[in-house]
């Protein structure tokens, strides 16, 4: 049976990875600072602990596990990471508990780790074009991530690589671009573009209208959370190590997303572009060449599929929120 670490439990992505590592038979134990909100883990253990501190990342990494997933991070959307507000806890919380992570793990001899990086780390002189974004994983350098977020990313993917390349480790680096589904984070200030559309169209009354940041042009992709656990599954299984990304080339326009939402619902509203200082870059979206001749992965299904399944949920949950 498989020995499982999954740090980040009680988050978006590490919640739905544990409930399928379960269905696979493994052994997991879930580590995060806080329990998950919308669901109840299946994890044989769960431990509440802030990774940030050595003590913690001692006590859960206690054994050679067949495998690490680190997925905690001190993160969010747009409205968390590109303020500026947040950065020197972003960047010390997030380096702290991968410099934990990696070296318990070494120490421990841990035979696998993966790290979830970001499609943040992409130069933002790239990504001026909303028609032509560039984000090959060989684009990276010289770098110039638009956000501190993008910055620790990319030095803890350096950090993962020194160990691999110095101690021998087996790392799997990837790079996710725009994850979503069931079980996200939907309000509160750190919800990302999909799961906030989907909140604020189920929100919304009929004939009224609804907010997009910036003048909704910009573009991006987005991949519904099946797909990505099926790229991370095939990835740890192949002798690559990445980085790579995960993502889909299904780009669209935040404007042309929101209407999508509003096609699922059934609901007619105009839209707002409130103009903002941190709507991001321009255009951005994975390029899965890489990924494609490494792993022979891509996304199976459209992003429409994987909007009506999350606006489902979203719209209940929101519903739950309104007095009877
Ligand atoms: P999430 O915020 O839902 O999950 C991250 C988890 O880390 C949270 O549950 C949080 O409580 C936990 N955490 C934060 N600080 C901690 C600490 N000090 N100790 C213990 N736990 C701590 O985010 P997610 O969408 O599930 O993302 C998982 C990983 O994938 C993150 O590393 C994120 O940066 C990366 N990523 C996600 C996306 C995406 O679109 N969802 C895109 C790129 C990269």
């Amino acid at each position: 049976m498989r020995k499982v670490l999954v740090c980040g439990a009680g988050g978006f992505i590490g919640g739905q990875l544990v409930k399928k590592l379960k269905k696979e038979g493994c052994w997991v134990r879930g580590v995060d600072i806080k329990h998950h909100e919308f669901a109840n883990s299946p994890a044989d253990e769960f431990i509440i602990g802030d990774l940030t501190r050595q003590e913690i990342v001692e006590k859960v990494l206690d054994q050679p596990f067949d495998e690490v997933y680190q997925l905690a991070a001190d993160m969010g959307g747009a409205g968390y990471i590109f303020t500026g507000e947040n950065d020197a806890n972003l960047m010390f919380n997030s380096a702290s508990i991968n410099l934990n992570i990696i070296h318990q793990a070494y120490l421990k001899g841990v035979k696998k780790i993966f790290y979830s990086s970001s499609a943040c780390i992409y130069p933002a002189y790239n990504q001026k074009d909303p028609n032509n974004p560039n984000c090959a994983e060989s684009s990276v350098y010289p770098a110039e991530p638009d956000s501190d977020y993008g910055w620790e990313k990319l030095f803890s993917e350096r950090l993962f690589q020194a160990f691999a390349r110095n101690h021998g480790m087996q790392v799997r680096i990837a790079r996710f671009h725009n994850v979503f589904g069931p079980e996200g984070t939907w309000t509160g200030g750190r919800e990302k573009a999909p799961a906030a559309i989907c909140r604020k169209v189920a929100e919304a009354e009929e004939g009224g209208q609804m907010e997009v940041w910036g003048d909704g042009l910009q573009t991006r992709s987005f991949l519904y959370i099946d797909e990505c656990l099926e790229a991370v599954e095939r990835f740890m299984n192949s002798d690559f190590e990445g980085p790579v990304n995960i993502g889909s080339e299904e780009m669209i326009s935040l404007n042309d997303l929101a209407k999508m939402v509003m096609e699922i619902s059934g609901k007619k509203l105009s839209i707002y572009n409130k103009p903002v200082s941190y709507e991001g870059v321009r255009g951005r979206r994975s390029d899965n060449t890489l990924i494609k001749s490494k792993l022979g992965w891509a996304p199976s299904r459209p992003l429409r599929e994987g909007m009506a399944k999350t606006y489902e949920w979203i719209a209940a949950e929101v519903a739950k929120t309104v007095p009877v």
